[in-house]
């Protein structure tokens, strides 16, 4: 049996006349770039997070960096993210400008650690950007406390928990900024990169609009320092087909992560996410850490099944960051995480038969080894 790590076939095919019918539909008009489509999308974002605007960005990184602009953050200010993320958290701060302070994460649920941001904060900090890691939604209550005493701005970084929430709110309204990737892989993903900042703020939505069209709003009239950071129509029009799919595709997803968590709970070299009361987690990754990781890694492989290390290399460790001078052993819970965690196949179209299939061979691997 031969399980891939991820397989997309399983969601586009399903969808596929319907994609063709709004490729037609985009070509009849002939309007490719911020037209009704998108303005269409946006909407159904705002019904479908519970955010009171949503702006259409070219990529999750964009959605950060114009985030990151809206919020008038550059030089001279500090943001804290992560120390346990994807490398785009880091580098949209970089872009801005911006001093990068990282956090710990927490090594039960991978996120940033909230008990540890009230100590990076200086008087030169602006902004936080907690990132709801594999779909695992942060501790936001405390971290909004936090920066609501503090005054600073929250981004959250979105890319991997469309359709988490918190006790019924979505991740990505809880902040300033909801930084929403929707890159092919993500639980909502396009055909293509795209992506889309929450915000509730009026003003936030005005200046965002402006940032990802070369700073303008009346054509050939430019107030800002923009961008071309769109989200295309054609994007857009495959991006509402799929929006109706998201809740059955996270529940799916719940479903094989509970499925995984029963076959291996007697498992004791692994261990789970850890999930927090009233917070519903949409599983973009299953990522468990696991002793003897390389090992466990080629055994799968040699039966056929593909993972992935969500990340090998902590972003501080990464050759980019040499110049910011992070010693190894200067984050040891990321540097855990990164030597030992293991992302095992889970997406919708799955089947049982494949799931129960990786799950004997992890078990197997740890009675005989
Ligand atoms: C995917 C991802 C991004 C970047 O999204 P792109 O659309 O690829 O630019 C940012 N942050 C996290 C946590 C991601 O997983």
């Amino acid at each position: 049996m031969q399980i891939p790590f991820l397989d997309l076939s399983l969601q586009n095919d399903r969808l596929k006349m319907e994609y063709m019918e709004a490729l037609g539909d985009v070509l009849n008009e002939s309007n490719y770039i911020l037209g009704e489509r998108v303005a269409m999308f946006e909407h159904a974002c705002c019904d479908y997070f519970g955010s009171k605007y949503s702006i259409g960005v070219a990529n999750g990184m964009d959605a950060i960096l114009l985030s990151l602009k809206a919020a008038g953050i550059g030089p001279g200010d500090e943001v804290i993210v992560p120390a346990h993320t994807y490398i785009a958290t880091w580098l949209a701060v970089t872009h801005a400008g911006a001093k990068i302070v990282p956090v710990e994460p927490d090594t039960e649920t991978f996120n940033i650690d909230a008990k540890k941001i009230e100590q990076a904060i200086t008087k030169n900090t602006k902004a936080i950007i907690p990132v709801h890691l594999y779909g695992n939604p942060c501790d936001m209550v405390s971290i909004m406390a936090i920066a609501n005493a503090f005054n600073l701005i929250v981004i959250e970084d979105n890319a991997q928990a469309q359709g988490a929430d918190i006790g019924g709110k979505k991740t990505g309204t809880f902040g300033h900024f909801g930084a929403t990737s929707l890159y092919p892989g993500k639980n909502l993903g396009a055909l293509g990169d795209a992506g889309i900042v929450l915000t509730q703020q009026k003003t936030y939505n005005t200046s965002l609009r402006k940032l990802r069209n070369y700073g303008s709003d009346i054509k050939y009239y430019n107030d800002i320092i923009g961008y071309n950071s769109r989200l295309d129509e054609l994007q857009a029009a495959f991006l509402s087909i799929k929006i109706k799919k998201l809740d059955e595709w996270n529940s799916e997803r719940v479903v094989m992560a509970s499925k995984y968590t029963l076959l291996l709970e007697k498992v004791e070299a692994i261990k789970f996410q850890r999930v927090m009361t009233n917070h519903k987690c949409v599983f973009h990754i299953l990522c468990i850490v696991a002793e003897d990781r390389n090992a466990l890694m080629s055994r799968l492989k040699d039966n056929g099944i593909g993972t992935l290390m969500h990340y090998p290399v902590p972003p501080h460790l990464q050759n980019v960051y040499m110049p910011l001078n992070f010693k190894r052993g200067s984050f040891p819970n990321s540097e855990k995480i990164a030597n030992s965690c293991l992302s095992l196949p889970l997406y919708p179209g799955l089947s049982d038969d494949q799931l129960s299939f990786v799950a004997d061979i992890i078990k197997k691997h740890y009675t005989i080894r």
